[in-house]
């Protein structure tokens, strides 16, 4: 089986016909979409809730939600009326003017965080762009780091980490599967093992050695591609502490952790520790896409003209922003999503307890765990989502060996053991079938 990487292969088209069933033999077709995804053969046309549909009828418990976007569910009624109010009365202009739902937003993420301004744009990747550039500019200005081709300024990530798909994004990625045939990447990264704090120190003396390189540090709060890894709160500390001590940017990418899917609002809350700045996108709009850089005042340091996006935060993307965090409050989600993520946890933990051979740990935050399957397990993750495809159940691998369950944010007690019970099912149909 190949290995499935945001939801998906990246190496071969291996799944197939659209509309036929998640069981059925593989077909090729002949596609005018270009093969940058192995798609899963199906074909999902309608959503309510936690429900999506596909073509064929068959109905889905989706646990997946677009990969933490649909925090409110799908085809919600709230988030629909306002974005069809706001398709009504104004859907783009430009950056050239000043935007209200922009200003909003903004100053809805800023009360709520540790923050004083924000950049909008249009996805994960863009948003962790504009912080890589926000880095080489700290770098240059405050540290004083020259342009002299392998001085730097260089920016520090985790092995295993996840950024995006854009070159500077996938350059910061520290997986050398997503670097693979499009070199040379963007130079000035280094990498380092994630929770590692005596790799961090290492690689941090290293690079200061002869003076100033470093211009900053870009970590998830949660390595969520990575294998759903919650940072450690002392490794964490550290990091803080000597960003601190040599004036170095700490930038977090809650592109999949933020917006409530730990339980808290932001995924540094989990840590205890603030970092300067932190990147957005998924869940904040709720299916609408949008992106976000938020920083702190004292590192601020874009002027006008440095950067810009033609359709970021523009009103419609901001309404669905707007409304993602309204509901967060006014539904109580962040209560909701400690509970349901404390049950699910507790579930899964049943789970292995029932299968220890298959099974070896659950581990995450909130509505974001991983199931992870043992070396010796004899099967991988993608090969169980793909049976718990034909159960009814959506999931997504996090690399060949963790499942993760990434449910809209509103999902219920029941729904969830309902999708526990499906992935039984499904690691039972499979091992009658072996
Ligand atoms: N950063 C993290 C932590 C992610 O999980 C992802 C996507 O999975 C990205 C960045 C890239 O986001 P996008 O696909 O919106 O560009």
């Amino acid at each position: 089986m190949p290995e499935l990487v945001d939801g998906l292969d990246s190496k071969s088209s291996a799944f197939g016909h659209v509309g036929s069933s998640p069981t059925a033999p593989i077909t090729p077709i002949t596609d005018p979409v270009m093969d940058t995804y192995a798609r899963f053969p199906l074909e999902l046309v309608r959503g309510r809730g936690v429900w999506l549909w596909d073509s064929d009828g068959n109905r889905y418990l989706d646990c997946v939600a677009g990969i933490a976007v649909c925090a409110l569910g799908h085809s919600d009624r709230r988030l629909k009326a306002a974005l069809c109010r706001q398709l009504g009365r104004l859907q783009h202009v430009s950056n050239l003017y000043r935007i209200p739902e922009q200003q909003q937003l903004a100053a809805q993420i800023t009360e709520r965080s540790c923050f004083d301004r924000v950049f909008f744009c249009n996805s994960g990747a863009e948003a962790n762009e504009a912080a890589i550039k926000l880095a080489r500019k700290h770098g240059h200005t405050v540290r004083g780091i020259g342009n002299e081709p392998g001085r730097g300024p260089l920016i520090l990530t985790a092995q295993a980490s996840f950024h995006g798909r854009t070159l500077a994004a996938v350059s910061a990625t520290g997986q050398p599967k997503y670097h693979q045939g499009f070199e040379p990447m963007v130079e000035g990264f280094r990498y380092f093992p994630y929770n590692d704090t005596a790799a961090f120190e290492s690689l941090f003396a290293a690079c200061e050695v002869e003076g100033p390189r470093v211009a900053a540090v870009l970590l998830e709060p949660l390595q969520g591609e990575g294998g759903v890894i919650p940072g450690d709160p002392a490794f964490f500390a550290r990091v803080r502490q000597l960003c601190d001590q040599h004036g170095v940017l700490l930038i977090f990418d809650e592109v999949q952790i933020g917006v409530g899917r730990s339980g808290c609002l932001w995924g540094y809350e989990q840590l205890g520790v603030e970092p300067d700045a932190f990147t957005l996108a998924k869940g904040l709009g709720g299916g609408i896409p949008i992106g976000a850089l938020a920083v702190k005042k004292a590192v601020d340091h874009f002027k006008p003209g440095e950067h810009a996006s033609t359709f970021g935060g523009n009103p419609f993307a901001c309404r669905a922003g707007l409304t993602v965090l309204a509901e967060i409050e006014r539904r109580r989600l962040l209560p909701h999503v400690q509970r349901m993520g404390e049950m699910l946890q507790l579930l899964l933990s049943d789970l292995v307890g029932r299968h220890p051979t298959v099974f070896e740990a659950v581990r995450g935050w909130g509505l974001l765990q991983g199931l992870v399957l043992r070396a010796d397990a004899g099967l991988t993750a993608p090969e169980l989502v793909k049976a718990a495809m034909a159960q009814g159940l959506l999931l997504v691998p996090a690399g060949p060996a963790v499942v993760r369950f990434v449910p809209p944010l509103v999902i219920q007690a029941r729904e969830l053991r309902r999708a526990v019970a499906c992935l039984e099912r499904a690691l039972q149909e499979l091992r009658g079938a072996a």
